[in-house]
């Protein structure tokens, strides 16, 4: 499985250097713009509460689910220490308890539900909570009959959870399923980069597939691939657009137009918002 190592992409300063332009940016400029480049329109990773907030409507999230969380059922140990210890830096680092949060919400008013990945959280592996928050994300809208709306971004699978880890795709494909059979719009949105055990499971099988732009989107790496077919890549493998042309995903979609465009899906695949619901059937033509 993939798994990126990369240096933390917002320092804490007042000033942050972008990853793509090098240009050096005033970071509440660059958050003020949901953490996009205001230069390059790079998008920067967000963690998984700000995409809530970047996709909710203000005072309508209502996360649930974050009483699970991971524990060292295999007792994995390696040179970097125990796996305990490493969910325990990375809960003080990512300020999260899972690489993924979920949440109940209105989006432009429409009733959903809501889990969003966060990279920052061991590269937002997929062990056995982030998989049954997922779940709960989905039986949350199967009971309440309203659309589920995931941004994944991924590494892959929690290696430290060996087997459990892997069994997740199963099971998130399994509760997906149930929503297909309810007619129920299920809307993936893949965020840099979204990688290994997730991309072969419920990221790939949106009703409408969204991506953000330059996303890095596949199941092996391109170093991976390119080490095993010794042959050389075309320019672009494996990010959005390549993806797009491929017909691999529906549609490219800039973070600040990411709420309006998801809202007009759901206009066309969700059911009605409530206020829409009660109004009254209008009026018949009078001219004949
Ligand atoms: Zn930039």
């Amino acid at each position: 499985m993939a798994f990126f190592r990369r240096k933390k992409d917002i320092p804490q300063g007042l000033w942050m250097k972008c990853p793509s332009c090098g240009q050096m940016q005033f970071t509440k400029a660059v958050e003020d713009n949901l953490s996009v480049c205001p230069s390059c329109d790079f998008h920067l990773k967000v963690n998984g509460p700000t995409r809530l907030a970047q996709l909710l409507d203000e005072g309508s999230i209502d996360r649930f689910a974050e009483e699970l969380e991971p524990v060292d059922v295999l007792g994995f140990q390696d040179e970097g220490g125990s796996y305990g210890e490493k969910l325990a830096k990375s809960r003080q680092k990512a300020g999260v308890t899972e690489a993924v949060s979920v949440a109940r919400g209105t989006l432009d008013g429409h009733p959903v539900t809501v889990a969003a990945m966060d990279f920052s959280f061991r590269g937002g592996s997929m062990g056995v909570v982030v998989g049954e928050r997922i779940a709960q994300a989905a039986d949350d809208a199967f009971a309440r009959k309203v659309p589920l709306i995931v941004v994944a971004t991924s590494g892959g699978a929690r290696m430290q959870e060996g087997a459990l880890s892997l069994m997740q795709m199963a099971k998130t494909s399994a509760v997906l399923a149930r929503l297909r059979e309810a007619g129920l719009p299920y809307i993936a949105i893949l965020a840099d980069p979204c990688t290994g055990g997730v991309s072969a499971s419920f990221a790939a099988l949106g009703d409408v597939t969204l991506a953000e732009p330059a996303a890095l989107i596949g199941f092996a790496g391109p170093r991976v691939i390119q080490n095993t077919i010794r042959t050389q890549l075309p320019e672009g493998f494996q990010r959005s657009e390549f993806l797009l042309q491929k017909g691999y995903i529906d549609r490219i979609v800039h973070r600040r137009d990411m709420k309006k465009d998801v809202g007009m899906l759901l206009d066309y695949l969700g059911p009605k918002r409530p206020a829409e619901a009660e109004e009254p059937a209008p009026a018949t033509g009078t001219d004949g």
